[in-house]
């Protein structure tokens, strides 16, 4: 049986142990452990009331106290929660509201114009809202709830957490719940995150990576300092203020705050920045560590495995970008194409092992295992120190003149150039090679290059195959909520001129 703590654990005992302390900081202020314990005992009850049976309760909100609260009255409950996605479009939404059952959808006002689209019966609450609106509100849930103690819900509330579709729709993923205390010992195991940590949490609460930190404050009594939207000044202003000791972000969130000026905002008290859910380009963990010092952690792993491998700052100083080492009781593996052992510096296919796997899609779609290990869908290799390298997604790489691309490689090399503000590259279908790589290129401001400009600076540093054939220059890159570029997008992009 699985020893768990679960948020509402977690929220409980803090509002007994330091009830004062600021649980939430988000823009509309500051919730203590005591008050978010009392608001989601009246939350829950307000819920109950709405929701039937075998329902679950949806949340489709950014960072803010809302999507938090919704989840430990959940808990408190025993009622299953689905996480969407915001970057979801209106049909994925419905789809995924209607697969789910979705009894309760609880809604940021910026995404009513969903709404139409789901199903009629669906009752609806608005979680963020500045105007007045015909639905219900989470503050007229919480202020109207009773403040009775709840009885131990029957059964255990769910976390249905959905991928982030970077290949296709979301698919859900049912997580073990409680979560256990494997997926928060792992973290800690290499990020010595602490009690009382003030941690700024910049990645999306909907996805594994943003969950994960709440999961680690409800453990470590922490306070979660949340922007509903994430802006880099922003980001550096809130650090400043509440002297966050720590912070949690996609690697696009770190670029942009790399980009912004230094102006004066105080990030003494910044131990720890971890970084996850895509890949931590080499160049930009350098400049990082000379901009922030030796704070930064990479995180590799995904919505079906959890934790693979966590890079620390020591690590990511002696090789820039790397994943780092597969924690404790994580098993990974190399294979190649027919399922042998790639040796020590070779590229193979990355499989890995762990008690955290997610428990199935809930609506089908599989993962291939080997030896009870999954197929993270990754390549990557081990270097001479036994740290993973990852080389980018299987379905990425591309075969060009009978070569292995990775456009990855190639994605890292251009973004690297100075005169390059971001960048990504992809496989197209070419007719004399079979695919060719395309790179998608947002300049620096004032700065020019061309596409053959571009090339001639990426010959020292890439294979004649691995230099993007074709380049398309764009104002911005096409990036989904977690900060991923998706490859139809940029497609979209350059066929709309
Ligand atoms: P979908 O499964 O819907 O296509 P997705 O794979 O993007 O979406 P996630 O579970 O959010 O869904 O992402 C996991 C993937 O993100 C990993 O398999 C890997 O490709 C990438 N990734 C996450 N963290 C890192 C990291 N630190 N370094 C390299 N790649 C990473």
């Amino acid at each position: 049986r699985r020893w768990g703590i679960t948020p509402p654990l977690g929220f409980a005992v803090g509002a007994i142990r330091h009830p004062d302390r600021p649980a939430i900081i988000d823009e509309r202020g500051a919730l203590s452990y005591a008050e978010v314990s009392q608001r989601t005992t009246r939350l829950a009850h307000s819920l109950r009331a709405r929701l039937a049976p075998g329902t679950r309760l949806g949340v489709l909100c950014r960072n803010h106290h809302g999507p938090i609260e919704a989840m430990v009255a959940a808990g408190k409950l025993g009622v299953d929660v689905v996480l969407l996605n915001t970057g979801l479009p209106t049909e994925q939404v419905a789809e995924v509201v209607r697969a789910q059952q979705v009894g309760v959808l609880l809604v940021d006002g910026e995404f009513t114009h969903h709404l139409d689209a789901l199903p009629e019966d669906l009752d609806v609450v608005l979680a963020w809202t500045d105007g007045t609106t015909r639905h219900s509100t989470v503050e007229h849930l919480v202020a109207t709830g009773s403040t009775r103690v709840l009885p131990r819900p029957g059964r255990r509330s769910r976390l249905v957490v959905l991928t982030s579709g970077t290949t296709g729709t979301p698919k859900g993923a049912r997580r073990p719940e409680p979560p256990g205390l494997a997926p928060v010992a792992t973290i800690l195991s290499r990020v010595p995150l602490r009690a009382g940590e003030r941690m700024l949490v910049g990645a999306p609460l909907f996805h594994t990576w943003g969950l994960a930190a709440f999961q680690l404050a409800s453990v470590l009594g922490a306070t979660m300092v949340l922007r509903r939207k994430f802006d880099p000044e922003q980001a550096l202003g809130a650090m400043h203020r509440h002297r966050c000791t720590s912070m949690f972000a996609v690697p696009v969130m770190l670029q942009r705050i790399l980009d912004l000026p230094e102006r004066g905002y105080d990030h003494g008290a910044l131990r720890i920045v971890a970084s996850s859910g895509s890949a931590l380009p080499a160049d930009l963990a350098e400049r990082f560590r000379e901009r922030f010092g030796p704070v930064l952690h990479n995180l590799y792993g995904s919505t079906e495995v959890s934790w693979v491998s966590i890079a620390t700052p020591e690590d990511l100083r002696a090789a820039p970008g790397t994943a780092g080492r597969p924690p404790r009781g994580t098993t990974v593996r190399l294979l190649d194409e027919d399922g042998r052992p790639v040796r020590r510096g070779r590229t193979g296919r990355i499989f890995a092992g762990n008690d955290m796997l997610f428990e199935g899609y809930t609506h089908g779609g599989s993962k291939e295992f080997r030896d009870g290990l999954m197929a993270t869908g990754d390549l990557g290799r081990f270097d001479a120190a036994g740290r993973l390298q990852v080389v980018g997604r299987e379905d990425d790489m591309i075969v060009s003149g009978g070569e292995n691309v990775y456009p990855k490689e190639t994605e890292d090399a251009v973004a690297a150039l100075p005169e390059v503000a971001e960048a990504a590259a992809i496989g197209v279908d070419d007719a004399e090679f079979g695919q060719r790589l395309a790179a998608f290129v947002v300049l620096r401001e004032g700065a020019e290059l061309d596409a053959e400009g571009l090339r001639d600076r990426l010959r020292d540093r890439l294979s004649a195959f691995a230099l993007p054939r074709e380049v398309v220059f764009l104002d911005s890159l096409p990036r989904n909520a977690t900060g991923k570029v998706v490859p139809g997008d940029l497609l979209a992009r350059r066929d709309a001129g």
